[in-house]
């Protein structure tokens, strides 16, 4: 079979390698779609560290071809996405609840082999089945869903909020259905792109607003007086970070979900953070949110259609890559049955 290799900063390569053998509580899945996400970028920029040797890909879905012998709840032919992050259960994160605090957290895609692959073999505990009703370009959404999913709780947003998202790539997109579904009675995006606005429009926000041409907290404010209940940052530009922490009311809640470089730092104002008692949160990964991400698409509640901008085949691997990090796409696929 053929996989997308990370070889090291800078480096990936298609590989050819036999397909792998399930272990007795693993399962053998024939990948059909997998997202690239800016962690996919990072790793390749150097900026989040992975394990070179391994297939990328973090953001799939497939088809179960194979089942270890101790495998129950799952047979061939099952349709199913998969959750790429393992905790071991065993460790006072995962003891408490906290798994994706694991101290020895593993992730598929990113530490062991991932989707950019024709076959992927992985823990049985890490496959959800999917309903039918939707393909597996739109399934391949729920990992990034799922993610989104823990960064709204954090925000706390509660029907009737009024919500600030910066950002109006995969993420933000999503965030802006999220908050609708959670009951938001008002959403604003900002982002710079003209086609990712419109876009944002479409799918529930209120307002799209031109931040290099129009001030944000202005914006909120005509439309929303007082300041958004909850902030998400979905860039991860140390700037638009700092930009955060001016839209919250006072009691007002700022989630940064983007992934800033390591070392990147900005200026905050303990006062007044403290004179406005604002909460500050992070968001990291996805516990306990993956069922809740298949029903939401399962239900047409988060259409992930919409955002599916480009495709690749596995030898397009670092064309695709190339492609995100220019800002081109909004969510680019990799498809590792087409060649
Ligand atoms: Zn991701
Ligand atoms: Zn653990």
């Amino acid at each position: 079979m053929r996989a997308a290799v990370y070889r090291g900063p800078g480096q990936i390569g298609l590989e050819s390698r036999d397909v792998p053998r399930p272990g007795p509580t693993d399962v053998l899945v024939q990948v059909k779609a997998c997202g690239l996400c800016g962690t996919d970028v990072h790793i390749l920029e150097g900026q989040y560290p992975a394990t070179p040797g391994i297939a990328l890909g973090h953001e799939y879905a497939g088809v179960v071809v194979e089942v270890g012998a101790e495998v129950t709840g799952l047979t061939p032919g099952d349709a199913v996405a998969v959750d790429p992050n393992i905790s071991c259960g065993a460790c006072p994160a995962c003891r408490r609840g906290d798994v994706h605090l694991c101290e020895h957290l593993q992730a598929l895609g990113v530490t062991r082999d991932g989707g950019f692959a024709e076959m992927c073999r992985l823990p049985a505990a890490q496959a959800h089945r999917l309903p039918a009703g939707l393909g597996f370009e739109e399934w391949a959404l729920v990992e990034p869903l799922s993610c989104c999913l823990h960064g709204l709780d954090l925000a706390g947003t509660r029907t009737g909020d009024r919500v600030a998202i910066l950002g109006a790539g995969p993420i933000g997109l999503l965030m802006v259905q999220l908050a609708r579904a959670a009951g938001a009675a008002f959403v604003l995006v900002a982002d710079p792109v003209a086609a990712k606005r419109e876009l944002a429009l479409t799918l529930g926000a209120d307002e799209a607003v031109d931040p290099t041409l129009r001030d944000v907290f202005q914006a909120f404010h005509q439309r929303a007086p007082g300041g958004a209940d909850a902030v998400l940052e979905c860039v991860g530009v140390p700037a638009v970070a700092a930009q955060a922490l001016e839209l919250p009311r006072r009691g007002g809640t700022v989630v940064w979900f983007g992934v800033s470089p390591p070392g990147a730092t900005i200026p905050v104002e303990p006062y007044a953070v403290y004179r406005r008692e604002l909460t500050i949160r992070a968001a990291f990964v996805n516990p306990h949110t993956f069922g809740r991400a298949v029903a939401l698409l399962a239900q047409g509640r988060v259409q992930a259609a919409p955002l599916i901008s480009h495709r690749f085949d596995l030898a397009g691997v670092a064309e695709a890559i190339a492609t995100v990090k220019a800002g081109r796409a909004i969510k680019a696929l990799v498809l590792p049955q087409e060649s």
